[in-house]
């Protein structure tokens, strides 16, 4: 089917506590994995971009090739843009075809990155297109940014309710709540009464960024406390590598490079069914008109 926003999807997960995973891309195997293991669950799914790999693919090649393999599938399939402060990249994703994007302006002032996303909301209602917006510091690495754990500042309940509320519209909101990019070094502190707090006023659904690592338990706090987009990343970058490698390490003399693709799929795939059931979303598509982009 074509592609849709993310917003109304992730407004019924919400609604009914369930989480939608979010992988990171890395190229057209991963997104493969990504959308056909969506499909074999019937689980909305999100396919997010990180800036650098845009840069290195192209906007059109991505956007086509999700685009394609959306078209073959029977759920809703959403192209997200990742963790952005550039708005040039932004506007350049919306006019290649994503359905939503992420404007991150975490490490501005306040009221900077309130303005900033107030811009950026402006261009993505006017073009139809689903907006995440962040405040506080995720901690670990995005990108070339990186915040150490410790440095990582939670989200300020007054801040939360103030930024949100120019924007009425935004199809996911990510506030810090303590988690953290990357591997975890120790067990991260999640601030669950400050995610209670926040979805107890704001009607936005929540981003949880950091899934990697985190436990089943952990998962289903913050699903039941409002988390609707569940962010993984770092996971998926490494069953890409280990589909590769362990293959070469069990059969060091095969030369042909297709086993190899087909080896980092099925790596790629089996996790992507782990994150849809360990978030409750399999068996979740839904089919709604007007949800198109
Ligand atoms: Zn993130």
């Amino acid at each position: 089917m074509a592609l849709v926003t993310m917003g109304p999807m992730l407004k019924r997960a919400q609604a009914a506590r369930y989480g939608i995973a979010a992988f990171n891309m890395i190229d057209y195997n991963s997104a493969r994995s990504i959308i056909e293991g969506a499909n074999d669950l019937k689980a909305p799914i999100i396919v997010q971009v990180s800036v650098k790999t845009i840069k290195h693919w192209g906007y059109k090649a991505i956007a086509t090739w999700v685009r394609m393999l959306a078209d073959d599938v029977d759920v809703p399939v959403a192209l997200h843009l990742d963790h952005c402060s550039d708005a040039d990249v932004i506007r350049r994703c919306i006019d290649a075809g994503w359905t939503s994007v992420m404007f991150d302006g975490s490490a501005l002032p306040f009221a900077d990155n309130k303005a900033q996303s107030e811009a950026i909301y402006a261009i993505t209602e006017a073009a139809g297109v689903g907006l995440e917006a962040e405040i506080g510091a995720i901690g670990g690495v995005e990108d070339d940014k990186f915040v150490a754990e410790d440095a990582a500042i939670l989200a300020n309940y007054d801040e939360c309710v103030a930024f949100v509320s120019a924007m009425p519209n935004l199809a996911v909101f990510a506030p810090a709540i303590g988690t953290a990019h990357g591997f975890y070094k120790g067990t991260p502190k999640i601030a669950y009464d400050l995610l209670e707090r926040i979805t107890a006023t704001i009607p936005i659904p929540i981003a949880l960024h950091g899934g990697t690592g985190l436990s089943q338990e952990q998962f289903d706090r913050c699903i039941a406390g409002g988390c609707a987009k569940v962010n993984i990343s770092t996971m998926h970058k490494h069953r890409f590598i280990e589909g590769f490698v362990n293959l070469h390490a069990e059969k060091p003399k095969l030369a042909e490079p297709l086993p190899f693709i087909v080896a980092q799929y099925d790596a790629m795939k089996r996790d992507v069914h782990d994150m849809i059931r360990a978030f409750g979303s399999e068996g979740k598509a839904v089919h709604a008109a007007g949800e198109g982009a």
